[in-house]
């Protein structure tokens, strides 16, 4: 980059608050996706009049710019792929205020979510969405990812909570969408358009959430069930007789890289488990958790129903299950892991379709996830060293793409499609539409300086 260029970012953000040194670009170069690409310089911002100085001049020069949260993300959203500024969002870290009258969170982007959750707890009130990475992830990267977690089967995801955005357009305008009341309806719905937009279309310097109360109570019981088929009927029958927080799954395969951190030996057979937990007032969940214990042990397949005894059982259930993702690596040194989402009826179509392809290409290939609302984890473990195993770890992702599209699914429930899935973006949207997503993208970014070489597929 050239220097004349560094020295007017150096004037905004302060000598401290950029750099160019390797250490510093490396450490802003990766994300959850272990790829890698180096920027030229890393700048960290801490008001929205910097972040507009910043991209009135990456605007005027064609510079590309990319906004970090923690990256963690899974489908390098964070990436800096053609070089240029990554605008690390780490000292937008404030939490503004929290309105308990009115349920209303106003914070900024680098708030790491787990944090926002616990101060809201403080005054008694909820924030739902609960990606695993909630103790690093940010605020800012859950909202252009349109993250989402266990609680959405009950409380939704992200997008169900965002009331309105302030945001740094491409060109250095401010603007702000959305309301800080329950109803609004003046305008297009910008904020929505902001959410999932995986810096794409601007730089989020503040958010408003919406909050709910904090649930009095919550139980949670493991399930062991003979077989994923049985655990996937089940999970249908569940949600039409009670309202679940939470209902996850993990296959055997899962089970087997996280058994040790369960705090029971499993019984042999154990094919599938269910994880599910019911929230409320005290008197309800009492006689909705007995129900449901009830109903439970009678089912087709159910082996064992366990209710979680004290708060550390339920921590240590949660450890594994939170751990899969990265206990997989025991398995094989690298990993595809695709967030698909299919009716959650077809939930036992795909993961017959997985176990399919691990057999017929040779890979391993597991399973787990929110069976509630039929968001799948597919996880294909491979070593790249190997070629015929990255060939047919890729041809196995076009399968469960095709398969998901065919049982009436999409492609990301809450990973976003970065640069991951962008090339299989027509296989779910048709040609119309991505122009529609082209037009909005020129509008906002017409130098397309904001994050490029994401989503669209870069062939044309
Ligand atoms: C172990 C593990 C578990 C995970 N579990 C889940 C899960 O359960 N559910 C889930 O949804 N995800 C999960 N993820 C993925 C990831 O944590 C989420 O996508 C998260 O939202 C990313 O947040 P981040 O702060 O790390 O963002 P980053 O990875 O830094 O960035 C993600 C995207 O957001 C953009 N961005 C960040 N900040 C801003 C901003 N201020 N303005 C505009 N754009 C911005 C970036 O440019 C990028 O495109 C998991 C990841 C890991 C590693």
């Amino acid at each position: 980059m050239e220097k004349r260029i560094i020295r007017q970012l150096t004037d905004i953000v302060g000598p401290e608050n950029i750099s160019t040194t390797e250490a510093e670009l490396s450490c802003a170069s990766y994300d959850g996706t272990g790829r890698e690409y180096l920027p030229e310089a890393v700048l960290w911002p801490s008001t929205v009049d910097e972040v507009s100085k910043i991209m009135i001049i990456s605007h005027r020069e064609g510079i590309p710019v990319v906004a970090r949260g923690a990256g963690s993300g899974m489908t390098g959203g964070a990436l800096p792929v053609r070089g240029g500024l990554v605008l690390a969002m780490a000292k937008f870290n404030r939490i503004l205020s929290i309105d308990e009258a009115n349920q209303t969170a106003i914070v900024e982007p680098g708030v790491v979510t787990g944090v926002l959750q616990a101060e809201a707890r403080r005054f008694g009130l909820f924030y739902p969405p609960d990606p695993a990475s909630l103790k690093f992830c940010t605020i800012g990267g859950n909202v252009a990812e349109g993250a989402g977690g266990p609680s959405a089967v009950k409380y939704g995801v992200t997008r169900d909570y965002v009331k309105g955005l302030e945001v740094v357009l491409a060109d250095g305008r401010v603007i702000h969408t959305g309301v800080r009341t329950d109803k609004g309806v003046v305008g297009y719905d910008l904020t929505r358009l902001f959410v999932g937009s995986e810096g794409t279309l601007g730089i989020i310097t503040k958010v408003i959430l919406r909050l709910i109360p904090q649930p009095k109570a919550k139980q949670t019981f493991l399930v062991l069930l003979d077989s994923m088929k049985e655990a996937a009927s089940l999970v249908a029958r569940v949600l039409s007789r009670f309202t679940p927080c939470t209902l996850e799954f993990m296959d055997r395969t899962a089970l087997t890289i996280v058994a040790d951190q369960l705090p029971m030996a499993l019984p042999d057979g154990t094919d599938a488990v269910l994880l599910i937990e019911l929230d409320g007032t005290t008197a309800a969940v009492a006689s909705e958790g007995a129900e449901l214990d009830d109903y439970l042990i009678g089912q087709p397949g159910v082996r064992l129903v366990r209710q979680a005894e004290n708060q550390e059982e339920v921590d240590r259930l949660w450890a594994a299950r939170r751990g899969v993702s990265p206990a997989a690596f025991s398995l094989r040194p690298h990993k595809m892991s695709e967030d698909v989402v299919v009716p959650r009826t077809k939930i036992p179509e795909l993961v017959a379709c997985a176990e399919g392809l691990a057999r017929d290409l040779d890979l391993v290939i597991f399973c787990f996830g929110h069976a509630g609302d039929g968001n799948i984890h597919v996880n294909i473990m491979l070593d790249r060293a190997d070629s015929r195993q990255a060939t047919n770890a890729e041809l196995a992702k076009q399968r469960i793409f095709a398969r998901v599209i065919e049982l009436g699914g999409t492609l990301s429930g809450e990973h976003g499609v970065g640069i991951t899935k962008s090339s299989a973006l027509g296989m779910e949207l048709d040609q119309d539409t991505i122009e529609v997503m082209r037009m909005i993208k020129q509008t906002l970014d017409p130098a397309g300086s904001l994050n490029p070489g994401k989503i669209f597929p870069q062939n044309g």
